[in-house]
């Protein structure tokens, strides 16, 4: 740990322990950006529930570490933001997740796919011109390409957040704030975002159906996202109880184990017939 004020860098027992560990994963993530196939996409697909269709999926990365197995991207992705490489994660994962795009429409399949941006990639001023590239490089029309974003991610730098996401939108590209309910934002900050989703985090979710607090949050992001035109998405369905009350509410599109867990490309087509979605 770092001293603000002194900048003399102090170690804590705490945090001793973990930071071999933390420096051995970050090397290993580096190589495997380098030069292998240790990353994976899986695609979580999202179910429009007015219809009970499938309108596209979400691109959640995976690491299967030569040594340690699967590594979760809620442990690597944290360190790879905490350096530059989760700019070239970033790059690595909009790649894959366009080449996928393309070869499902090859095969007749439309299924646009959402890929997640750390805060930090909104304030990378090459964000704009990569999106553009990789567009292009895979033949992928722009629509079919989401981004979700994080209300804190916004407020870090609100005017270069903002610049950024306005040169994605007007690329085409559908821009989501993600884990709606657990940062701050007004409607009135909400407005001047160009975004056209707006997608309620799975802990509100969740607990809907056993929390009134949680049920009133949801209902009120509902509300709140139609009010300024937003497509609104649950995600953390797991359950029958939590898409009739979704429904119920007039939530948009539904994401979450009751409808798939995350799965590998290859699966996505077999369980699109499958559930005749
Ligand atoms: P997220 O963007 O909120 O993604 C949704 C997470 O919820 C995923 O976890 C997904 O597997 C999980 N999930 C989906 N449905 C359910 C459900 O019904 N119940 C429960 N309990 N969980 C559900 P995952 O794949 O472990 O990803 C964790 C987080 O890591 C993501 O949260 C996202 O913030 C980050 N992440 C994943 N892939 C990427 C990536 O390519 N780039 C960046 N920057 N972040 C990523
Ligand atoms: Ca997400
Ligand atoms: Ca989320
Ligand atoms: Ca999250």
């Amino acid at each position: 740990a770092k001293d603000a004020k002194t900048g003399v860098v102090m170690y804590d027992p705490g945090t001793l322990v973990h930071q071999p560990s933390r420096l051995v994963l970050l090397g290993d993530l580096r190589r495997a950006l380098d030069r292998t196939d240790e990353l994976v996409l899986h695609y979580q697909p999202k179910v429009a529930l007015n219809m009970d269709q499938v309108c596209g999926a979400e691109a959640l990365v995976r690491w299967h570490h030569p040594v340690r197995g699967m590594v979760s991207p809620a442990e690597f992705i944290p360190i790879a933001e905490s350096t530059g490489l989760i700019n070239r994660l970033t790059v690595h994962v909009l790649a894959l997740a366009l080449r996928q795009v393309r070869r499902w429409l090859d095969d007749g399949h439309e299924i646009p796919v959402a890929v997640n941006l750390s805060p930090r990639c909104l304030l990378d001023t090459s964000l704009l011109d990569t999106v553009r590239n990789l567009l292009t490089r895979y033949g992928v029309p722009a629509r079919m390409l989401r981004l979700e974003v994080t209300e804190t991610a916004v407020m870090g730098n609100p005017a270069l957040a903002l610049a950024t996401l306005t040169g994605l939108h007007e690329l085409g590209v559908r821009l989501a704030i993600d884990d709606y309910g657990t940062g701050y934002s007004s409607m009135a900050y909400l407005k001047r975002l160009p975004v056209d989703e707006l997608k309620v985090d799975r802990s509100f979710v969740l607990n809907m159906t056993a929390s009134d607090n949680d049920a009133i949050l949801v209902r009120s992001a509902i509300d709140l996202g139609h009010n300024l035109g937003l497509t609104v998405v649950a995600e953390g369905v797991e359950t029958d109880q939590h898409v009739e009350a979704l429904r119920h509410l007039g939530c948009d599109i539904a994401q979450g184990y009751h409808f798939a867990r995350p799965m590998p490309a290859e699966d996505v087509v077999e369980w699109l017939r499958t559930s005749g979605r």
